[in-house]
């Protein structure tokens, strides 16, 4: 067999690249099933690749609980709490007290993912507003920043957002970033960061290519959205966040860039915003 399908799961890309350029993956999910079988594997596989952080984010009370504890077990680990909006209908008191409670372990950098997800009408929108709006008053209370996940509802993930930010500062990320050049600027001037991922590097990613190019270089983040949207070659495989490199050398690719200097930039960008101790 030859081709990328040939090359073992959790092997870095042998591209050349120095491993020593550290990312961050900001957002993968591995507390997933999907890793249940070779999770340290796919750690060490990160480290390897010069991954010197992956921030596992929680979708619901029982992932976001996982992701507390897989925090706990790898040093290059952080968690994210949160409910996300497909889900908001676990959005209870009850629930947020458990959130809150989540939110004070030390290795839990940020309040996520929330946002709204309007995409074949699965979950009402009002009861996605509710959920999320909850959950951004949660964040400002523990002084976290906040992951978002916007898909197809921009405008109104804009108008919770500016609601918010006019009664304290806002800090974020709006994740896998889809919505185009114009509203990320927009999102850039509420304060957020903004995400990018697999889709930089799809044959008809142009949207984030061109977000890729635009974004300011000081709100620009590296995330992989694993086991989901594996960049290319990978693409339609188990993505992991060893392979957070791939989508930072495409935005190097489309800044001009190297790929050492969009680590860097990427890797400072991350620590500022979810507080890592990454020393260097
Ligand atoms: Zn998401
Ligand atoms: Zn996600």
């Amino acid at each position: 067999m030859t081709g990328p399908d040939a090359i073992p799961e959790a092997t870095p890309p042998a591209d050349g690249a120095p491993a020593a350029a550290p990312l961050v993956d900001t957002h993968c999910h591995l507390d997933f099933p999907d890793y249940d079988e070779d999770r340290d594997r796919v750690v060490q596989a990160a480290r390897e690749a010069g991954v010197v952080a992956m921030i596992t984010i929680g979708i619901d009370l029982a992932s976001s609980r996982r992701a507390v504890e897989l925090a706990e077990r790898y040093p290059e680990v952080y968690a994210a709490v949160g409910i996300h909006p497909l889900s908001a209908a676990e959005v209870t008191p009850t629930a947020l007290d458990e959130l809150r409670r989540l939110a004070q372990h030390p290795r839990v950098v940020a309040i996520g993912e929330i946002g709204l997800d309007y995409y074949r009408d699965r979950v009402p929108a009002a009861e996605q507003r509710r959920a999320f709006r909850a959950q951004l008053e949660l964040a400002v209370e523990c002084g976290l920043p906040v992951v978002i996940h916007n898909r197809e509802a921009e405008a109104d993930v804009w108008d919770e957002l500016a609601r918010m930010a006019e009664g304290a500062p806002l800090r974020g990320v709006m994740h896998c970033f889809g919505a185009g050049s114009d509203w990320a600027r927009r999102f850039c001037e509420l304060g957020l960061y903004i995400g990018l991922d697999g889709p930089v590097t799809f044959k008809n990613g142009e949207r984030a290519r061109e977000v890729a190019r635009t974004v300011s270089e000081d709100r620009l983040l590296v995330e992989t959205d694993a086991p989901f949207l594996a960049p290319h070659p990978y693409r339609g495989r188990r993505n992991q966040p060893a392979w957070v490199r791939l989508v930072a050398q495409r935005i190097a690719v489309e800044r001009g860039r190297s790929l050492p200097d969009i680590a860097r930039q990427t890797t400072a960008n991350a620590a500022r915003l979810f507080g890592l101790p990454l020393g260097a």
